[in-house]
Formats: structure tokens, C-alpha cells, sequence
């Protein structure tokens, strides 16, 4: 999964491009849900909240390392659920 550190500037740009609705407005900047991020494996080639953030403010998440396979293995579980 990413995260969103605290250089986020609450710009909404990410929000709607996430395919799994994985983010949202935290209570000081914008949060992702590992539990729902694939990192846009399933969806797309690149993760789209990185190619769209202004500041660049959307790393990969330490605590959440997941292979190719982990990530596409958590896209079928959340698109079985929907
Ligand atoms: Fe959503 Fe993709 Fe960003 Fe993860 S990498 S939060 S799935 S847009
Ligand atoms: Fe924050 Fe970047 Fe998302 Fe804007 S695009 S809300 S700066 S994480």
C-alpha cells in the first residue's frame, strides 16, 4: 500500500482518481487505507494518486510491503466484495 505523509496540502486531487475509494479526508490531511490500496494493481500500470499529487506526497507505506502478487491477490478480494 502508500501512504500520504504530512506534506499533504488537502488539494481533493487524489481522492476521485482512486479506483478502490481507498482515500479520504483524515481529520488534518488526506489518508489512505491500506486495507483497500492495491497500489492500482488490477486497475492501472501506475499508481494514479502519484501521478496526479501536486507535491509528491505519496510514497510506499514501510509497514505495508506487499509483492505484485499480495497486491493483486487484495484486488480480487475487494472486487468480489463489491
Ligand atoms: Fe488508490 Fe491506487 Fe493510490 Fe492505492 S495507489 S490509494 S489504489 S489510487
Ligand atoms: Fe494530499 Fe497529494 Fe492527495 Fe492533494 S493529491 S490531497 S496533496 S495526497
Amino acid at each position: 500500500a502508500l501512504y500520504i505523509t504530512d506534506e499533504c496540502i488537502n488539494c481533493d486531487v487524489c481522492e476521485p482518481e482512486c479506483p478502490n475509494g481507498a482515500i479520504s479526508a483524515g481529520e488534518e490531511i488526506y489518508v489512505i487505507d491500506p486495507n483497500l490500496c492495491t497500489e492500482c494493481v488490477g486497475h492501472y500500470d501506475e499508481p494514479q494518486c502519484q501521478q496526479v499529487c501536486p507535491v509528491e506526497c505519496i510514497p510506499h507505506d514501510p509497514n505495508h510491503k506487499e509483492s505484485k502478487d499480495d497486491l493483486m491477490a487484495k484486488y480480487k478480494i475487494i472486487t468480489a466484495a463489491m
